[in-house]
């Protein structure tokens, strides 16, 4: 705990911090943002490199949003959610335009984050389908809760295992090109080989069973995978070929993160269900959401639609939501991340070349990550898996701290992925931060 600074010693002592052991945490407390900065209460300017959680995607603090949101708190602060309301109508609409179904459009359920969403949406397919199984890859992350930590492949999984309250869930091994299963020196055919598992895994689960595939795009806190090309359009046509509904996981990826406004447009993928959350009100107020296609959202208009939250459709967040889609447009965010990629790959590459921790630059838009190895050759990762640890990137963060940034990562892995409000002077003082923090892990593990 950090004795000399009275309000980190009341966090320490009240607060519980997540995915932490609480003991001896040594952190900023945060008192402000603007643009692409956070400010601790000393005054100290934090770089935001990872937009929060992947979330803030246009900066802190956007005027824009913050106006509409002022005026829908002197307006309006809650409405019963099982009446209609102007602010969630707004937003269904934007919602539907912006969504990957064209004419079609689609209908909106709102929860307050991630993990919620996923749950509602599996829900929604079972229903829909009359199907109990799920499948989703051991590399995903969908979220915290009891449900959507079921779903999630990786090992945040773990903690929920005793409970597992939701059954039917089967993993499978997507590609991850860096250090796949399925590798070939040939990506259409690592393609075909990690379909084939998929295939097989369908198969031996009885395709009639399975009521939806849920898929992040892109992988996100897992480590920023890329899949081949191929891979998400080899999963539309299974899941058309049994009809299997295809979900597709956009919180970490929608709303501008790949360069479109959602992976599904980056990658000419059209999904059945997509779920949301951070960046559709840049994280300003906690929204998640399913967007429901509307030839399966009928499925509901004669039948209860079976789920609700108290906060499904808060006025606050709808406000700033529809505030945030009009800023994004405004401003051409949804397609900055192009421009963005080019900088950071040709930054981060530069980095990748002065250090051989440094094994794989990855990413696409304003999506990226850097993975640590102990050696390019045999790509050993920097540090063994640990457990619940994080590997390398407590020390990492005290560096990038310390030089006046903020980032996220896990284990070996660290993201970058800055606001696409972010400046070009900007991202190039990221990458000088980057590459001094990166330098002095490479000096301790030479050491
Ligand atoms: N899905 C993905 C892809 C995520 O990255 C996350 C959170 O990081 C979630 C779901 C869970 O969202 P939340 O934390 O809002 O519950």
């Amino acid at each position: 705990m950090i004795a000399h600074d009275p309000l980190a010693a009341k966090h320490a002592r009240y607060v519980l911090t997540p995915w932490a052991a609480q003991g001896g945490l040594d952190l900023p407390v945060i008192v402000r943002g603007e643009g692409v900065y956070l400010y601790d209460d000393a005054g100290n300017r934090y770089l935001d490199l990872t937009s929060g959680l992947i979330a803030v995607n246009l900066g802190h603090g956007h005027p824009a949003v913050l106006a509409a949101m002022h005026a829908q708190i002197d307006r309006l602060c809650f409405s019963p959610p099982a009446w209609f309301n102007d602010a969630r109508a707004e937003l269904g609409e934007a919602l539907s335009r912006i969504a990957p179904w064209g004419d079609e459009g689609a209908r909106a359920f709102f929860t307050t984050g991630g993990a919620g969403a996923n749950e509602d949406a599996v829900k929604f397919a079972r229903e829909i389908t009359g199907r109990p199984k799920v499948l989703a890859g051991y590399r995903s992350f969908h979220g915290s809760g009891a449900g959507s930590a079921t779903l999630t492949g990786e090992n945040r999984r773990w903690f929920n295992e005793p409970a597992n309250v939701m059954g039917h869930v089967v993993h499978f091994w997507a590609p991850y090109p860096y250090r796949s299963p399925f590798f070939t020196a040939d990506p259409a055919e690592e393609t075909q080989r990690a379909l084939q598992h998929v295939t097989d895994v369908i198969a031996a689960e009885n395709p009639a069973m399975v009521a939806a595939i849920l898929i992040e795009p892109v992988v996100g806190s897992n480590g920023v995978i890329v899949y081949p090309a191929g891979y998400l359009a080899g999963l539309r046509a299974l899941c058309d070929r049994h009809g299997i509904l295809l979900i597709l996981d956009e919180v970490m990826t929608g709303f501008g993160r790949t360069g479109s406004t959602f992976a599904s447009e980056t990658f000419g993928v059209v999904p059945d269900l997509m779920t949301f959350a951070k960046g559709v009100t840049s994280a300003y107020v906690p929204l998640g959401g399913v967007l429901v296609r509307e030839r399966y959202a009928t499925a509901f208009d004669a039948k209860p639609l079976p789920g609700g939250h108290t906060y499904s459709g808060h006025p606050l967040a709808m406000a700033a939501g529809v505030a945030a889609i009009r800023a994004y447009q405004e401003g051409g965010f949804f397609t900055r991340g192009r421009a963005i990629e080019q900088w950071l790959r040709a930054g981060l590459e530069a980095v990748r070349e002065k250090y051989e921790i440094v094994g794989e630059v990855r990413g696409v838009g304003a999506f990226f990550a850097m993975e640590f190895v102990a050696s390019r050759e045999t790509r050993e990762p920097l540090v063994a898996w640990q457990g619940a640890s994080l590997g390398v990137m407590p020390a990492l963060f005290a560096g990038l701290r310390k030089r006046g940034a903020y980032g996220f990562g896990r284990y070996n892995v660290m993201h970058v992925a800055p606001p696409l409000t972010i400046s070009d002077a900007e991202l190039d003082e990221g990458i000088a931060i980057i590459d001094a923090a990166v330098g002095d892990l490479a000096a301790a593990h030479a050491a």
